[in-house]
């Protein structure tokens, strides 16, 4: 009796832990928290519905940089921070880099 009790709880958390694993993945292959994701999982396989669902997150700005958008086009770019400002890619705006 309690044997088939440890198996189902054995059972129950291998499948939170493969739910989990299976929404943090397809989240993380969006740029979203994997994490999260991984957390939600473990509570049921809806997780790896709303990781399918969710829509794709913005890619993160590489090590040293920071992302930044232009205000009149709202291009997306990644800009050195120590520079006092950049030049949007597609509009050519002069943008003042400001501590975000
Ligand atoms: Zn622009």
């Amino acid at each position: 009796m309690s044997e088939d009790l440890l198996g189902m709880l054995v059972v129950s958390i291998f499948v939170a832990v493969v739910c989990g694993l299976i929404a943090s993945g397809i989240a993380s292959s969006k740029n979203r928290s994997g994490g999260g994701f991984f957390l939600l999982g473990v509570l049921g396989p809806i997780a790896i519905i709303a990781a399918v669902l969710a829509a794709k997150g913005e890619p993160p700005a590489p090590a040293g940089m920071k992302a930044a958008t232009c205000p009149r086009c709202n291009a997306l770019q990644n800009v050195d921070p120590s520079q006092e400002q950049y030049e949007c890619w597609q509009c050519k705006l002069a943008v003042p880099n400001v501590a975000a």
